[in-house]
């Protein structure tokens, strides 16, 4: 499944990038930036996130996802208008070649790591 891929990429970024803090190092959030045009199926990538990332350095980490909306810019009249889905016709001038100049993004937008904490022991005093 394509936004089963997605997350498995994600995660192996976001591997390499805790790799370089330290191998007991967490991710705590993170945040990812998916365009509206990149042709990912949020919903999808929700359900199947937990199971994905369980057991992985991303089980804990709370994640948000940004959404830039789409937007083109026309090549013929150079109108800059939003647009939903690829080959939208320009609302000025009814051209269809566009360039897109936002909502592709597909990315991880920001990292938060922690360092496990050790764990304490603690003295049980069973008297
Ligand atoms: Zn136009």
């Amino acid at each position: 499944m394509h936004e089963l891929s997605i997350i498995y990429s994600i995660l192996e970024t976001a591997e390499q990038e805790v790799q370089r803090h330290g191998e007991d190092s967490m991710v705590e959030t993170i945040e990812l930036e998916i365009g509206e045009l990149a042709g990912v199926e949020i919903s999808s990538l929700e359900f199947l996130w937990p199971a994905a990332v369980a057991g992985t350095i991303l089980e804990k980490a709370v994640c948000n996802i940004i959404r830039p909306p789409g937007k083109a810019s026309c090549g013929s009249c150079g109108h800059v208008f939003g647009i939903k889905q690829y080959f939208d016709p320009c609302p000025q001038c009814g051209s269809h070649w566009n360039e897109i100049i936002n909502g592709e993004e597909l990315r991880i937008k920001s990292l938060t790591i922690t360092c496990a904490q050790p764990a304490v022991a603690v003295a049980t005093d069973t008297n």
